[in-house]
């Protein structure tokens, strides 16, 4: 009751803009003790029901209070393969359901969360652990993005021989060729990917599996399958000027980005720069916040980001009560580096010369309930507008794994979404097929992967055990 939160905010502004580095910060360990003693051990904890991992965050809050790392750790490792990711870049619900931010602010849960991990790195607590006996059968995980990887660490500690196979060149899906280095420094995952290897996991880059492996060689050469390959299908924008040079997909860029960043060399003709131009980020969620981010650090001239739908309110609406997710606006740290975002804005057309971007033009929209109940868009009369543009980036959203390919050689059944469908136990409706993550569920969160993977890992191993 004595103890404010207290955050451990980004470097400043005028230095983070200059490098990818991360920029959150974080709190020296007595101050971080007074932060989980915060933690009220409040009886009936609504955090681990809104942790998707199902943390068990008082008990290491409480560790982490007595200054017990290693209880600490034992106990946030138990539920999540990567707290030190999750640590990161969770968007945290377990805060948003802390019993505490009722009446006060919530726990610093995910600071608390890292902290942890990191301490814990720096003592030596957490070391590769192999598995004592190997039962003999052999898992191919298709993807290593973060279900592939917890679905592959669970299966590997159950004494399967684990293969990961990932079609880019890197191992860590989305986490490597999407996320910035700003918000998540590659090394982390190339720590516990060391673990993983000496722990007998095997990782295989640059396989694109239905093309470089068959369906027919996976399912002879394996005993189970898990198909954690995402949602790559990004939403397209079909208006006039789509093609346009400077019209690009937001992951085109991001991924390129990070691909610099690890000291890839990327020629002149490929490279997609917003240096001293004006950039437009289309979408206002998180991809497109992050595009904001690595725009002004390319020494964008101006960044807007625009969505179509309304500016969400600051503060809960009645009908949006705790302990749910709160639908409210959220500013993120590339938000506060300089950028303009406006809402209730619809995308015209792409307006060129030469073949090259050089204006949007833009019109308002409005949102009403029609006859039927359902949320209708209007443009609003005489409200277009054109804005000097010349870079663009699509950042809507992705539709649904991309079929063409493994998914359709398996003859797996889809969702009226186009997602892999699965069963409670995350299984397709092939036997020996299991799916995790984005691909079954849609486009979604790295903890909800995080857990998609262990619920599949689970039955995975059940399956394999049952067919020995
Ligand atoms: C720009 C961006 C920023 C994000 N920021 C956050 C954030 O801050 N916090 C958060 O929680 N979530 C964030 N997300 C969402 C999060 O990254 C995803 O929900 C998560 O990574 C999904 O995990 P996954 O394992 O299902 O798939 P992915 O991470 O997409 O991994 C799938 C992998 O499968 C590989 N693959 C596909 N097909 C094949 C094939 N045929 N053969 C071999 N390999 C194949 C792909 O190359 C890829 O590496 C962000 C997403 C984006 C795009
Ligand atoms: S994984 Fe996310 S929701 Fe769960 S405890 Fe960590 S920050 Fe909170």
């Amino acid at each position: 009751m004595t103890v404010t939160r207290e955050e451990a905010g980004y470097r400043p502004k005028k230095e983070r803009i200059y490098d990818f580095g991360e920029v959150e910060q974080t709190l020296n360990e007595k101050d971080r003790r007074l932060q989980a003693s915060r933690c009220m051990d409040c009886g009936i904890p609504f955090c681990h029901w809104g942790c998707p991992v199902g943390s068990k965050i008082p008990e290491w809050q409480d560790a982490v209070y007595r200054g017990n790392k290693e209880e600490a750790y034992y106990i946030l490792h138990s539920t999540n393969s990567f707290p030190e990711i999750t640590g990161r870049i969770c968007p945290a619900p377990c805060e948003k359901s802390c019993v505490l931010a009722i009446h006060e602010e919530a726990v610093t849960i995910r600071e608390n969360e890292c902290a942890t991990v990191e301490q814990a790195f720096d003592s030596e607590i957490i070391k590769a652990n192999p598995p004592k006996k190997r039962t003999g059968k052999k898992v191919a995980v298709i993807g290593s993005g973060p279900a592939g990887l917890s679905a592959a660490d669970l299966l590997n500690r159950a004494g399967h021989w684990v293969t990961v196979l990932e079609k880019n060149d890197a191992v860590g899906g989305l986490m490597r060729y999407g996320i910035p280095d700003f918000k998540l420094n590659k090394n982390v995952i190339d720590r516990r990917l060391g673990l993983f290897a000496e722990e007998g996991m095997e990782f295989r880059t640059n396989v694109n599996v239905g093309v470089d492996i068959s369906k027919e060689e996976l399912l002879i050469e394996y005993d189970a399958v898990v198909l954690a390959m995402g949602a790559e299908q990004p939403r397209n924008l079909s208006v006039e000027g789509r093609d346009l040079d400077g019209v690009h997909f937001a992951m085109d860029f991001l991924r390129q980005q990070n691909k610099f960043v690890a000291g890839q060399v990327i020629s002149e003709e490929e490279r997609i720069s917003a240096k001293h131009k004006n950039v437009l980020v289309i979408g206002g969620g998180d991809t497109g916040s992050d595009c904001v981010g690595t725009s002004i650090r390319q020494k964008a001239s101006s960044v807007t980001q625009i969505e179509i739908l309304p500016k969400p309110g600051e503060k809960r609406e009645d009908n949006n009560p705790w302990p749910y997710w709160p639908n409210t606006l959220r500013t993120s740290s590339s938000h506060k580096e300089g950028c303009e975002r406006r809402w209730n804005l619809s995308t015209k057309r792409f307006i060129g010369e030469n073949g090259k971007l050089k204006q949007v033009e833009l019109v308002q929209v409005e949102w009403n309930k029609d006859e039927n109940g359902r949320w209708a868009m209007n443009e609003v009369p005489e409200t277009n507008e054109i804005i000097d543009v010349y870079l663009a980036f699509l950042s809507m959203g992705f539709t649904q794994p991309v079929h063409v390919g493994l998914l359709e050689q398996l003859g797996v059944n889809f969702d009226p979404r186009g997602n892999v469908k699965v069963d409670g136990k995350k299984q397709t409706s092939i036997e020996k097929i299991f799916a995790a993550g984005d691909v079954e569920k849609g486009a979604s969160l790295v903890v909800h992967a995080i857990q998609a993977g262990k619920v599949a890992a689970k039955n995975v191993d059940d399956f394999l055990r049952n067919h020995e």
